[in-house]
């Protein structure tokens, strides 16, 4: 097993300019959310040359892509590579490296696939994770039936194998009252903006009441039309987060009641409208965790403490909520660098990038060995995922 790990590092180290160079593609033509047509076709090409059965345009997501090694029946083991930029600031984000080091361990395994055990490796192109919830269309699509266990790699300014993922959901309040004349004959109308100031109220109140990691926050979107009439429509959407699943569900109910309450109050009909691809919170694998951070060791990475005031959502969080999934941070900023800003996105095609960026890959490809050559982990793995659900 060692020596193919270091048949695997090798492999990378040759890959190197290519993979970086692939990284640097990806960054400097930034594509955002369900546009990323030319990132997934370089992904698809430089995996479909190495060897991979590559499907593009699946679930019927047309910039996601599936790219397979099989070697005989075993665990089949996915890994995930994000590719979409953020508006105006590009690849602020760095999924030019999750994206280019998925593929490199997916390059690096099939350069040993004559000694590979028998399973199944997947690279998953996954679009859209800035918002548009491309994992959530992709496991809603079956995209991910028949993985065993999956994971991807995120960009920061630290090496952190976990961090909390606040699930999230989005949630639309729309009221409906009557309108009337704000002067002449208030007493005929039924106030909607009302309904909705009475929500943001019973919200605040709520939001004593909530955990600490808990976040609830909206926004106006309509209060009526003019001041002389009584609005007889507003709305307003409140994003929820959490966590924990549950308390999620609980604290979108404990929304959704305040908004009851006000229609209640002022005599409004209340519409509730879902946003279609809500996040889950990320669910941890400690067996997962441990295979990464026993070849993050091999390569003598350093690992730093979990952080537990930094907290953003990701789609990622939904694919752990339906098999064992993980994904470790790795530096390729400077310390302190926030993601999402332009330092960030500098630092994506620097040197700590490309370090970082060959340093995943070589993890994820030694980590998906592992995974294959002892099926009994990813039974670990999975009878851990049951267990904590
Ligand atoms: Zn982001
Ligand atoms: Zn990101």
């Amino acid at each position: 097993m060692s020596a193919l790990k270091d048949l695997i590092a090798q492999a990378v180290d040759r890959l190197a300019d290519d993979l970086e160079g692939l990284s640097h593609r990806i960054h400097d033509n930034p594509e955002l959310g369900y546009q990323e047509t030319k990132a997934a076709a370089w992904l698809t090409e430089f995996l479909g040359s190495r060897g991979f059965k590559v499907e593009r345009g699946i679930a019927g997501v047309e910039t996601a892509f599936r790219a397979t090694l099989e070697t005989g029946a075993g665990p089949t083991i996915a890994i995930m590579c994000e590719y979409d930029a953020l508006p105006g600031i590009g690849h602020a984000c760095g999924h030019n490296v999750i994206a280019a080091a998925g593929a490199g361990a997916g390059a690096a395994l099939a350069a040993v696939r004559d000694r590979l055990p028998n399973g199944r490796i997947q690279v998953i192109g996954t679009p859209a994770e800035e918002g548009g919830g491309g994992k959530v269309r992709l496991l809603r699509g079956g995209a991910f039936q028949g993985v065993d266990a999956a994971m991807m790699i995120h960009g920061w300014d630290q090496w952190v194998l976990h961090q909390d993922l606040l699930g999230i959901v989005r949630v639309g309040l729309e009221f409906k009252g009557k309108a009337a004349h704000a002067a002449a004959d208030p007493w005929e109308g039924v106030n909607a903006l009302d309904a909705v100031i009475q929500t943001f109220n019973n919200v605040s109140m709520l939001r004593q009441q909530v955990r600490p990691d808990a976040r609830i926050h909206g926004i106006i979107t309509h209060g009526g039309a003019a001041p002389n009439i009584i609005p007889e429509f507003a709305a307003a959407t409140f994003y929820v987060r959490a966590a924990r699943l549950d308390y999620l569900g609980d604290l979108r109910t404990r929304v959704v009641a305040c908004a009851e309450g006000a229609a209640a109050a002022t005599g409004c009909t209340l519409t509730v409208t879902d946003h279609d691809t809500p996040y889950d919170p990320m669910k941890r694998n400690d067996t997962l965790l441990d295979v990464f951070r026993s070849n993050m060791a091999r390569l003598g990475v350093a690992e730093s403490p979990e952080v537990k005031d930094r907290l953003g959502s990701s789609d990622v969080g939904n694919v752990s909520q339906v098999l064992p999934t993980i994904q470790p941070y790795i530096r390729i900023a400077p310390d302190a660098t926030p993601i999402h800003s332009r330092a960030f996105e500098a630092a994506a095609v620097g040197a700590l990038a490309r370090d970082g960026l060959l340093k995943a890959a070589k993890t994820m490809a030694m980590t998906t060995l592992d995974l294959l050559a002892e099926p009994g982990l990813v039974r670990k793995a999975q009878e851990e995922f049951r267990g904590s659900r």
